[in-house]
């Protein structure tokens, strides 16, 4: 019988995991990741959300990691287990259709100074706005990272009237989106762009990459999104930028330190508005669905979706 080990959620969710699987895929088995009764050697899929290290790799038969998030970081910062496994990502309709709805809310907050009316309402202040707002057709929304969620948020941002940018790595063409790549590319894109909505993994080049240099060559009234890992995103460089006011409002879901702590600056800096990393979370059923799809396609030997790269690093 194949089975599945989990790790996500603790013991109290694990008998939803369990139940969702016994109807999805009744030839699973299904065990929890500290059974001790449980042979490492018995263990073909591993479901996981911060595998202690070391773990993975006591695994000797283990045919693939499922990431329980879009992000892998929590898997990969463990260097013992053989990148000769499979490494996937969560990634399913739900968590694009999610991520859609937030950027949509989160670029339409920019496009009509929500932070703004939000610190007036907070302090009982009639304040009178200080220039009309962008149609949101006038508005440029650089969408970084065209993987599975930008391609995703830049379906909804046309559709939703933006005029819309995208920067990747490689070659895109996507139909209404103005497609840039790689790092010759780059410098160009951001300065067509008014609003950038961060998508990209965080990786050895990625990390860093936004600074306070990069945000100011955004076109005015300018915003940041930033939907995918804190690190990507240099905080001291955000904050100076929001304190001098080249940057006119950012919607920040991630952040370097999460919880993002009681005493982090940008709690309180101008034109803020932080979320505590909720952009998307799939539910446990359309996660639970996700794992039966792969794991049937690995048992027929096809080649699944969002599946790491190691070399890439994403
Ligand atoms: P993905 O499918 O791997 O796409 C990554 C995109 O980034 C690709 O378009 C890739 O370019 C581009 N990229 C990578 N490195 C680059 C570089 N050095 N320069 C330029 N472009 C680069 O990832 P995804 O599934 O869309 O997810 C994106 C991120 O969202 C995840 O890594 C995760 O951190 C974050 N996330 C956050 C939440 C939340 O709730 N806040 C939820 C889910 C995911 P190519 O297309 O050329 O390869």
């Amino acid at each position: 019988m194949t089975c599945l080990v989990v790790r996500a959620g603790g013991s109290r969710v694990f008998p939803h995991w369990k139940a969702l699987f016994a109807e999805l895929m009744p030839e699973l088995e299904v065990r929890e990741w500290d059974d001790p009764t449980l042979d490492p050697a018995r263990i073909d899929y591993a479901l996981v959300w911060q595998p202690e290290p070391g773990r993975l790799a006591a695994m000797p038969n283990l045919r693939a990691i499922l990431s329980v998030a879009a992000g892998v970081e929590h898997v990969v910062c463990d260097p013992s287990w053989s990148r000769a496994i499979p490494l996937i990502r969560m990634g399913e309709e739900e968590t694009r259709g999610q991520m859609a709805d937030y950027v949509l809310w989160a670029v339409l907050s920019l496009l009509r100074d929500a932070p703004r009316w939000q610190a007036a309402q907070a302090a009982g202040q009639w304040v009178r706005r200080e220039r009309p707002p962008l149609l949101s057709s006038e508005m440029r929304v650089g969408i970084m990272g065209l993987g599975s969620l930008g391609r995703a948020v830049a379906r909804r941002l046309t559709a939703a009237g933006f005029d819309v940018l995208g920067w990747s790595r490689t070659e895109h063409t996507i139909e209404g989106v103005s497609c840039f790549w790689g790092e010759s590319q780059r410098a160009a894109f951001v300065a067509e762009c008014h609003v950038l909505v961060c998508l990209l993994p965080e990786t050895e080049q990625t990390r860093g990459l936004i600074t306070y240099e990069l945000l100011e060559q955004l076109r005015q009234p300018s915003g940041l999104v930033n939907v995918a890992r804190g690190p990507i995103v240099v905080e001291a460089d955000l904050l100076r930028a929001l304190e001098e006011g080249i940057l006119h409002g950012a919607v920040l879901d991630v952040f370097d330190h999460e919880p993002l702590p009681s005493d982090s600056r940008l709690w309180h800096a101008p034109r803020v508005m932080v979320t505590p990393h909720v952009a998307s979370e799939a539910s446990r059923p359309a996660r639970a669905r996700q794992v039966v799809q792969t794991i049937r396609a690995l048992e027929r030997g096809e080649a699944v979706p969002l599946r790491y790269d190691p070399a890439l690093g994403y």
